[in-house]
Order: C-alpha cells, then sequence, then structure tokens
C-alpha cells in the first residue's frame, strides 16, 4: 500500500492514498439518461423557464439562487425544488430565487445568470454544458469567494467534463465519469483516504436509512450537532471519484455490502475550499421524502450559509435526529 499525505489543512481533513481491491459494480448504470419530462405547468408554474423570485420578507436575509430545471431522469427537480426553498427560507435566514433553466437541447449561447446577484448558488441541476463564457465568470465569482456554492445529491452526477465544476464538488459519480475522474475518498483507521484503485464511479444500494457520523464535529456546519445521528431513508451513495483536492469530509456513512455497498464508510456531507471560495456538498438528498429528514434539513441550512458567508449562525433545531431515531418534517 502506497501512502502519500497530502499538505490538507485541518488534522481530520487530512487525506491519503491506498490501493486495494476492486469494488462491486455501482447499483444503477454508468450514465445518468438526460429527458426533458413533461410537466404541468398549471400544477408546477415553476417549470417554465426562468426566475422566480423570492416572497420572503424580512431584512437582512442571505440571497441564494436556486438553479433547476434540467435534471438526470432519476430525480423529480420539481418536487424538490419548491421544498428546498422553503425549508431554507423557514429558518428566515435565507431569500431564494428560483431560477428554471430552459429544456435541454436549447441554445444556451446567451444564457448567463446574474450569479454575483447572490451570496450563494444552490444546485439543483444535473443538465447541459453552459456556454464557456458562463462557466469561466462562475467559477471566478465561486474561486474569488464572492458566491458561495451548494451542491445537493443528484447535483453532483452533472458535468464529468468540467474540470473546474469536478474541483468545487471534490467527487461526483455517473454521467459517463470512470476511473480517469480522482481517487475515491474513504474514511479508514480516523483519517481521511484517497484511494485510487479502479472501479466504477457512482453506485448505490436500495434506499434505507443510514447513520451518519461527524468526522469534523468542530467545522461550523456541524458543530455543536450530534456526531451520530439516523438520517431517514435514502440512497447512500458510494464509489464517487473526483480531483478530492481540498476537500473536508466532514460527515461519513458506512456503506453496507448487503445492500450492495462497499463495507468503506463513504463521503456524505463535504466542506470543500476552491481558491477562496466555500463549496457544501452534500450527497444526500434523492427525493421529498428523503429531504423530510431534519438532519439533512438542517445540514443543508448550516451548509448553506457557511458557503454563503463563511460563518454559521442558525441554531440547533430541537428535533434534530438522534443516533437511534430518525426526525421528519412534514412534506410539502
Ligand atoms: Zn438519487
Amino acid at each position: 500500500m502506497n501512502i502519500v499525505r497530502s499538505a490538507m489543512v485541518g488534522a481530520a481533513g487530512m487525506v491519503a492514498m491506498a490501493a486495494g481491491a476492486a469494488d462491486p459494480a455501482p447499483a444503477r448504470g454508468p450514465t445518468p439518461a438526460h429527458e426533458s419530462r413533461a410537466i404541468d405547468v398549471a400544477k408546477f408554474p415553476m417549470a417554465k423557464p426562468g426566475v422566480y423570485p423570492s416572497e420572503a420578507k424580512g431584512a437582512g436575509r442571505v440571497r441564494v439562487l436556486l438553479l433547476t430545471g434540467q435534471m438526470n431522469k432519476y430525480h423529480k427537480w420539481e418536487e424538490t425544488t419548491p421544498y428546498l426553498r422553503s425549508m431554507l427560507e423557514g429558518t428566515g435566514r435565507f431569500a431564494v430565487d428560483i431560477h428554471t433553466m430552459p429544456p435541454f437541447g436549447s441554445d444556451l449561447s446567451a444564457w448567463d445568470p446574474r450569479f454575483e446577484d447572490y451570496a450563494a448558488v444552490l444546485m439543483n441541476v444535473d443538465g447541459d454544458y453552459w456556454p464557456e463564457a458562463t462557466r469561466k465568470r462562475f467559477e471566478g465569482l465561486v474561486k474569488s469567494g464572492r458566491v458561495g456554492l451548494s451542491v445537493v445529491h443528484s447535483s453532483d452526477n452533472a458535468w464529468k467534463d468540467w474540470g473546474e465544476w469536478n474541483e468545487m464538488i471534490a467527487v461526483g459519480g455517473w454521467g459517463g465519469r470512470d476511473a480517469s475522474a480522482g481517487p475515491y475518498l474513504r474514511w479508514r483507521d480516523g483519517q481521511v483516504v484517497r484511494d485510487d484503485k479502479p472501479g466504477p464511479c457512482g453506485g448505490h444500494g436500495a434506499r434505507r436509512p443510514f447513520v451518519i457520523t461527524h468526522r469534523v464535529p468542530d467545522h461550523p456546519v456541524v458543530k455543536g450537532l450530534p456526531v451520530t445521528w439516523l438520517h431517514h431513508e435514502d440512497e447512500l451513495y458510494h464509489c464517487l471519484r473526483g480531483p478530492a483536492k481540498r476537500v473536508e469530509v466532514v460527515g461519513t456513512a458506512w456503506s453496507d455490502p448487503a445492500n450492495k455497498g462497499t463495507g468503506e464508510h463513504e463521503p456524505m456531507l463535504m466542506a470543500v475550499r476552491f481558491g477562496e471560495g466555500r463549496i457544501f456538498h452534500t450527497t444526500l438528498g434523492h427525493d421529498v421524502e428523503s429531504m423530510r429528514c431534519a438532519g439533512f434539513q438542517c445540514t443543508l441550512q448550516r451548509g448553506t450559509e457557511w458557503a454563503a458567508t463563511g460563518a454559521v449562525t442558525l441554531p440547533i433545531p430541537d428535533d434534530f435526529p438522534t443516533d437511534k431515531d430518525p426526525r421528519l418534517r412534514p412534506a410539502p
């Protein structure tokens, strides 16, 4: 085994490299199919491309742009998007504008959202590549620390050939990715390990509840929260790969081989630095049901606040899960 420690700041964020046996095959195909599903605009007016401004009241809210409208066929963005907005705005801390992208295959040459008007962008999207000028402007805003980034679950399936995006999310899965995407990130023997062994990029077993363990318990996103907690039934992503630079693995979950898992502690909550920028990446949140988990909501709220401002002011909720009892909030 060849171990190389990185220069990542923070003992718990320290990473090493290892080689070993191949992982099991991913639980679903390697390439998420993109398709524009017919969505009933009468029931969901936000399906039409455009910007849907926040109606949240109160001064001093952190402005967030929730980007959506293109998604792989496995995830119902039209259901999760309004729920994500409500769970952020419900804290009183955020005002969330929704930006619905044009359908797949549209001419995006003039598509250039005003990212600079926001403290953070929340990604609920997996879609077409952006025009180069838009990509470069977005990279610059994130890299300078002017705009934070918060990434939910299926969004880490996006844009395998966008190098800077992969640096922002640290690791991702599917979308045509393979071992060339970079190492796996695993928690072994009290530290994060970068594992370069060959194998798939992306997988999960059946949706089940599983325990999240915080590995950097003093990170602002999770400071003061229970170190272990039971997440509501969800896909436990495994075998994500990527550049994995400047990433702190804030929370992990054990991937059970009895449920097509890897037997590894896989990264679930990540805090990434990209230049001066901050990125919060949660692999949790397959659908509305999994997002009902108070632990998902709390870590997303805090992670988004950290990405936007560099600090967390949100209080710890009374209903945060224990390691035995999931805590569910009402569906929208
Ligand atoms: Zn999913």
